[in-house]
């Protein structure tokens, strides 16, 4: 295929407006599929974002329409995953900006739009759900206009479930997109924008190519790892079909099959050259994935250490974004601190880890990094709060902040403001984007974020906010740490770091969850929050009347059998901490709290 004849495009799009549908549709429409293998929702190929509706990784496909190759590149669309975006974003020379007609921009589409202009993509505005009588074409290409400050007047008006527009949309992307660049005679130089485990393939990577081309049997050179490896195979990216091909040249994406056991080898970002007559320079910056949040991982089962950590390692063989170090904790035993990208990545990893591995878990609260500066003027970094050295022996903590952007409706701007007040957070603008619709951004640290954050807002504003954050660096706090015991226990797995003039309330409410959570036992189970020495919250679990089971005694044994064994099956997620089980619930009581 001549090079003049290639379109490489993304997708952009808020959560729902639209974008696994508008890509099966194009799929669809170009030939891709035939009805027979069409399975719904093509791109979204993991269980669990089936199951979510989101997309987590860039999946692509190569087309073919009136003589043009098409390659569409999916974005994930989760905060969690911006840098996969952006390595995404740096293969296209185009980009469709997904916008469903019923509601309008949204934080997350923002923070990728801008990110799609800093890279120079040609931007489509694409309004899609216009088959919706509540449709308002006019009013979101209006926000588009605002907000982006791009031309509007010529988005498509697209229904990705009936199909109006698509080959109009698929004409625009022909037209408008640039041809891709680059020299076929230089040096091979091929970005590694997704990377996976194929249980018959090994690791394999999906690259563009933007200079000189990758050729079945090359020796190759992945210049950030540094080390060798020959091409086994390559081929096309298809949702279904292997098509394969000798060579991925300029200007086309393609997969590439070098036999390898681990991700960690050919990680997004970087860069695959020729190994004898390599590029000067990588395609992109390469910067290793950074984890963001923190959680202690422990087997229920202490027996199933080994199996835990096998499974964590399979896991890295699939997603390099993991880290995982062993930690100890008195409560707890042992088991892991793992390292995320975000929220959902941990869910994710949390769900797969049972699911997948069958390995049944308490995690810890997630926490952040902390920057610990020592009166001896040492400096540590700590992401479990139990290791937070005594406070005589603290100078100065640093946590790291985030700049948060939040899109709301104008009505619920009030309650808004007093919830991110809560949550230490500090304005720094405030625009309205139309009579309804205002723009929020704050400074906030990142430890308010990864509670329920989220869900939080979702709550207060109905649903209809949407919140986006990027990291701005580390800034002091005036923090403490705060200690939990259970019947005169301490649990070092649910002490907090918190901040001290919301410490007391913190703590208060903290053990007013767990006091609902912690099931009745035959004593009384007291509850404590302390900061150092100093006891600043107690509740009470009070005891069990009688045995649930007396009043079966000498009667239907197999009513008592029955409840036994629903007794037992409750107990799986608790772990006993001395007399008291404490089930997986209570050790999460922190993100319930305001
Ligand atoms: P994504 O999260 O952006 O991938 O969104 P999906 O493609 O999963 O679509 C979200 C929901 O909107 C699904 O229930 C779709 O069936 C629906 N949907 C998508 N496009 C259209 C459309 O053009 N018209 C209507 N009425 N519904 C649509
Ligand atoms: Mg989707």
């Amino acid at each position: 295929m001549q090079q003049d004849k290639i379109r490489n495009f993304s997708i952009i799009a808020h959560i729902d407006h639209g974008k696994s549908t508008l890509a099966d549709r194009l799929i669809e429409f170009t030939g891709g599929v035939s009805e027979r293998e069409k399975e719904d929702q093509l791109l979204d190929s993991m269980d669990i974002e089936k199951e979510r509706g989101i997309t987590i990784k860039a999946q692509s496909v190569r087309l073919e329409y009136k003589g043009h190759i098409l390659n569409l590149i999916d974005t994930p669309g989760h905060v969690d995953f911006s840098y996969e975006v952006s390595k995404s974003l740096k293969s296209s020379e185009g980009a469709l900006l997904v916008v469903d007609a019923t509601q309008g921009v949204e934080a997350q589409t923002l923070a990728n739009v801008y990110m799609a202009v800093e890279n120079d993509l040609e931007i489509i505005p694409v309004i899609n759900k216009i088959d919706l009588p509540s449709a308002d074409p006019e009013r979101v290409a209006e926000e588009i206009e605002q907000t982006i400050g791009i031309d509007a007047s010529d988005a498509i008006l697209v229904s990705a479930k009936t199909g109006i527009g698509i080959e109009e949309l698929l004409d625009a992307i022909v037209e408008r997109i640039p041809a891709p660049d680059g020299d076929p005679e230089a040096p091979p130089k091929a970005l590694i924008y997704d990377s996976w485990f194929d249980n018959y393939l090994g690791a394999v990577c999906l690259v563009r190519v933007f200079d000189g081309s990758i050729k079945k049997n090359q020796e190759v050179l992945v210049m950030g790892t540094g080390k060798k490896h020959k091409v086994l195979d390559l081929y096309y990216p298809h949702p279904i079909k292997k098509l394969k091909t000798d060579e991925i040249k300029t200007g086309e994406i393609g997969v590439v099959v070098m036999g390898l056991k681990n991700v960690a080898d050919i990680r997004v970002g970087d860069t695959i050259t020729d190994a004898k007559n390599p590029a000067n320079e990588p395609a992109d910056e390469f910067e290793e994935a950074k984890s963001f949040v923190f959680a202690g991982i422990y087997p229920i089962d202490t027996d199933k250490y080994d199996d835990l950590r096998d499974a964590l390692e399979k896991l890295q063989l699939n997603d390099a974004s993991i880290t995982f170090e062993p930690e100890t904790s008195q409560a707890l035993g042992f088991g892991f601190r793992v390292g995320f990208l975000g929220m959902l990545h941990m869910e994710v990893v949390k769900e797969r880890l049972e699911r997948e591995f069958g390995i049944e878990l308490i995690a810890t609260a997630p926490s952040v990094t902390y920057k610990v500066k020592l009166t001896d003027g040492e400096e540590m970094e700590i992401s479990n709060p139990s290791e937070l050295p005594p406070p005589n022996k603290i100078d100065k903590i640093y946590e790291p902040y985030v700049k948060a952007t939040i899109l709301t409706p104008n009505e619920f701007v009030g309650n808004l403001i007093q919830f991110l007040n809560e949550k230490r957070g500090v304005q720094t603008k405030m625009d309205y984007l139309s009579p309804e619709r205002v723009l929020l951004e704050y400074e906030i640290p990142l430890n308010e974020i990864v509670t329920d954050f989220y869900d939080k807002l979702k709550t207060l504003t109905k649903g209809y906010a949407s919140f986006d954050y990027e990291p701005i660096g580390y800034r002091e706090g005036d923090l403490v740490k705060m200690d939990i015991r259970v019947a005169g226990e301490p649990v070092d797995a649910l002490s907090v770091i918190v901040p001290r003039d919301k410490a007391e309330r913190r703590g208060r409410e903290l053990i007013k969850v767990m006091k609902e959570l912690i099931p009745r036992q035959l004593f009384e189970v007291a509850i404590q929050a302390s900061i150092g020495n100093k006891i600043i919250a107690r509740e009470t679990v009070k005891a069990l009347r009688k045995d649930v089971t007396a009043k079966c005694y000498g009667g239907d044994i197999s009513r008592k059998r029955k409840l036994l064994e629903k007794q037992k099956k409750g107990k799986k997620r608790m772990k006993a901490i001395g007399k008291v089980n404490i089930p997986q619930e209570a050790f999460l009581s922190v993100l319930k709290i305001d």
